[in-house]
C-alpha cells in the first residue's frame, strides 16, 4: 500500500483564498487496476484559474491543477515505469492516473499525456512554456490577434506565465511590444531580458497617458489577461480593425462581483474591432503543433522560459496566494 497526500478544498474562498480553506489528508492507496499507473509527483502548477473556477464548484473537492509525475507502478503498457507524464490530478503527492480520468469543473476527461520531447530541458516547462500556459500563449495570441510584423501589441499580466511567453512570441513575430506589470522589477526585467519595446507598471502609471506616450501608431493588438478598468483604457485606445484576445481577468478573480469597467461600446463600433475570448482547450487536438513550435523557439534561444520556484508539498498553498499577489516572475510552479 502506498500512502499519499493530497489537498482538499474545504471551503469556498471570500477573497484571497485562506489556509483554513483548505485541508491536508493523508490516504491509503488502492491496488492497480488494470489500465492505471502508479504517479509520484515533481512539479506542481499554481494557476490564476483555481481561484476562478472555485465557486462553481461544490466543496470539498481535491484541489486539481497540472503536473508533471513519472510513473512508478504500471498496468497500463502505454506507460511504462519512468515515463514521465503530464496530468491535472492536482495537487497531491502521489496517484494513481489513467488516461480517461474524470476531472472536477470543465475540463476534459482525457488529460493525461506522455511529457513532450523537451530535448533536455527542465520537465517543470511541462506545466509551464511548453503546457498548457505555453500553448495558451501560442494559439490564443496567434489565433485570435492574427499579429502582423511592424503591428503593435500590447499584454497584461506581461510578467506572468502567459503574457512573458505572449510578449516574446510578438517580438518574434516582428511586433512593437508594451506589456503591463506590477512593479518597475518585473518591468525591467521585461524591457533588459525579454526585449519589450516598454513595460509600464500599472500600479504607478496614469495608464491612458503612459500608453498613448509608448504607442505613437496606436494599438493593433491586445491580450487581455487581466480585464477591469485598465482593459478598457487599453481597448479606447486601439486602431481600426484592431483585435483583442480575452485570456482572463485576474483582477476579478478575488472579487465577489464582477467589478465594473468603463463601457467599451463606441470603440467597438467605431474602430470595427474584434473582441474574442478564448479557452485554450479549443485547440486541444493542436497542442502537440504548439509544443513542437515553443520547444524549437526555446531551443534556438529566441524564447526564454522563466520559472518562479517554490519548493516542498507543504507550501502549495503559499505558492498559489504569492501567484495571485503578483510574487512570481514567470510561470509559478512548485517542486514537490
Ligand atoms: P500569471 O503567471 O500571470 O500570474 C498571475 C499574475 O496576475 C500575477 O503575477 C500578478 O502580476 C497579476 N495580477 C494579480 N492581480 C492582479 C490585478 N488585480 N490586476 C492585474 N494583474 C494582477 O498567471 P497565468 O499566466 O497563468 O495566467 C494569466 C491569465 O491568463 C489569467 O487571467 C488566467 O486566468 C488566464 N488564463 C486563461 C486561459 C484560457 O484558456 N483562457 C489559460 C491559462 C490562463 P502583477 O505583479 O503584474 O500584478
Amino acid at each position: 500500500m502506498v500512502k499519499a497526500r493530497k489537498w482538499v478544498v474545504k471551503k469556498h474562498f471570500d477573497g484571497v483564498p485562506k489556509l483554513s480553506d483548505f485541508e491536508i489528508v493523508e490516504y491509503e492507496l488502492p491496488p492497480l487496476k488494470d489500465g492505471e499507473v502508479l504517479l509520484k509527483t515533481e512539479w506542481v502548477s499554481v494557476d490564476p484559474y483555481l481561484r476562478a473556477y472555485n465557486k462553481n464548484i461544490p466543496v470539498p473537492y481535491d484541489q486539481f491543477s497540472f503536473q508533471v509525475g513519472v510513473v512508478k507502478e504500471t498496468k497500463n503498457p502505454k506507460f511504462p515505469v519512468g515515463t514521465k507524464v503530464v496530468t491535472h490530478k492536482g495537487w497531491c503527492d502521489y496517484v494513481i492516473d489513467n488516461e480517461t480520468s474524470p476531472e472536477v469543473g470543465h475540463f476534459p476527461k482525457a488529460l493525461t499525456y506522455k511529457l513532450p520531447d523537451l530535448q533536455g530541458l527542465s520537465p517543470s516547462l511541462g506545466v509551464g512554456a511548453v503546457g498548457m500556459p505555453g500553448v495558451t500563449a501560442y494559439f490564443g495570441f496567434l489565433e485570435l490577434c492574427q499579429p502582423k510584423a511592424g503591428e503593435t501589441v500590447v499584454v497584461t499580466g506581461a510578467a506572468g506565465a502567459v503574457g512573458s511567453l505572449v510578449g516574446q512570441i510578438a517580438k518574434i513575430k516582428g511586433c512593437r511590444v508594451i506589456g503591463f506589470a506590477g512593479s518597475d522589477e518585473k518591468c525591467q526585467w521585461l524591457e533588459k531580458e525579454l526585449g519589450f519595446d516598454k513595460a509600464l507598471n500599472y500600479k504607478k502609471v496614469d495608464a491612458q497617458t503612459a500608453l498613448k506616450a509608448a504607442t505613437p501608431k496606436g494599438v493593433d493588438c491586445y491580450f487581455d489577461n487581466v480585464g477591469g478598468e485598465l482593459s478598457s483604457t487599453i481597448i479606447s485606445q486601439m486602431n481600426t480593425r484592431g483585435r483583442v484576445a480575452v485570456c482572463g481577468s485576474i483582477s476579478a478573480y478575488n472579487e465577489k462581483e464582477v467589478p465594473k469597467a468603463s463601457i467599451l461600446q463606441p470603440s467597438l463600433v467605431f474602430k470595427e474591432l474584434t473582441i474574442e475570448g478564448f479557452n485554450v482547450y479549443r485547440w486541444v487536438d493542436r497542442w502537440t503543433e504548439g509544443f513542437t513550435q515553443l520547444v524549437a523557439w526555446i531551443k534556438g534561444g529566441q524564447l526564454k522560459p522563466t520559472e518562479h520556484v517554490t519548493e516542498g508539498f507543504d507550501k502549495l498553498y503559499d505558492a498559489f496566494v504569492g501567484m495571485l499577489a503578483g510574487e512570481n516572475t514567470g510561470k509559478a510552479v512548485v517542486k514537490v
